[in-house]
């Protein structure tokens, strides 16, 4: 049954503050499911089952999937719909308040999920800043994210440098309005997110490098010796010798810099903090 009728039949409106757009189209369904290479034995988490569309094609490829819903009033539609899917476990809660890893227990995990669009970067961030990342997330986001996250040195941003320095970002295709009902009102993407087992670069601590790239990126067009020195509250020959120190003009802006760049001004800012007061 389509979205539509099927939400007709419980008398369900969709939310737009919900970000609900449902997915129809069984080509989709299966390109999402399929990006995500499950195998057998993998558990799932979806975020936003709605209205189990992709969850019975995620319960078909994989052994376990966990999924976690805001709208209660989704709850009799969703227990029917997965009624003949047993390792199907729903939760309705927000999943910004939900401890995921204790969800889906110890082992490995892959999330797959049609997010609502409003939280994509909350969502990420919870997933990849986690003290235990999932092996791969395939998400259906707003295609302006999806190329935004797996920008390449010239176009990078704060999101870019924070997904890319836990996984490589893809994006698998482009997205149709057409295969979402109610249709968005922007374009979305496939966006597949492989996260490394160790940190792809060598930084002394997590913590350090987001402290150098945020402060880099706080300050939008300016020279990077400007927005450092700000962020970091240095003075501007601090800034400059951290940078020479690093191998990296300070006249560059910090869009242009590659996650191995940013990991050398930390290590520099890092060791020589004493110098730099
Ligand atoms: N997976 C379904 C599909 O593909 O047709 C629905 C996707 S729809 C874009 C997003 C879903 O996320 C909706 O069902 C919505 O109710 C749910 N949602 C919105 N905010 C949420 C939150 N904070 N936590 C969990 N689910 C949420």
């Amino acid at each position: 049954m389509n979205p539509k009728a099927l939400l007709d039949k419980y008398g369900i409106q969709p939310k737009k503050s919900l970000g609900q757009n449902f997915l129809h189209d069984p080509n989709v369904l299966e390109k999402i499911v399929n990006s995500a290479d499950l195998l057998r034995d993998d558990t799932v988490l979806e975020i936003g089952p709605g209205t189990g569309a992709l969850t019975q094609k995620l319960a078909e490829a994989a052994h376990q999937v966990y999924t976690i819903e805001l709208d209660q009033r989704m709850r009799p539609l969703l227990e029917a719909q997965l009624a003949l899917y047993p390792r199907v476990t729903l939760v309705f809660e927000d999943v910004l308040a939900v401890d995921h890893l204790s969800l889906v227990g110890p082992g490995e995990f892959v999330v797959v999920a049609n997010v609502p669009y409003y939280i994509t970067s909350a969502i990420l961030r919870q997933l990849l800043e986690a003290p235990r990342r999932p092996r791969r997330i395939v998400l259906t986001v707003q295609l302006e994210v999806a190329e935004r996250v797996s920008a390449k040195p010239g176009e990078m941003s704060l999101l870019a440098v924070s997904v890319q320095f836990y996984g490589k970002p893809q994006v698998i295709g482009k997205l149709n309005p057409a295969v979402f009902w109610p249709r968005p009102e922007v374009e979305s993407a496939i966006l597949k997110i492989d996260t490394y087992d160790r940190p792809i670069v060598d930084v002394p601590s997590e913590a350090a490098f987001f402290r150098v790239v945020r402060a880099g990126f706080s300050q939008k067009r300016k020279q990077l010796k400007n927005a450092l020195s700000g962020g970091l509250q240095l003075n501007g020959a601090d800034t400059e010798t951290l940078l020479h120190t690093a191998g990296i003009d300070p006249k560059r802006r910090a869009e242009t810099l590659t996650l191995a760049e940013w990991a050398a001004i930390t290590r520099v800012f890092h060791t020589e903090k004493q110098q730099f007061g």
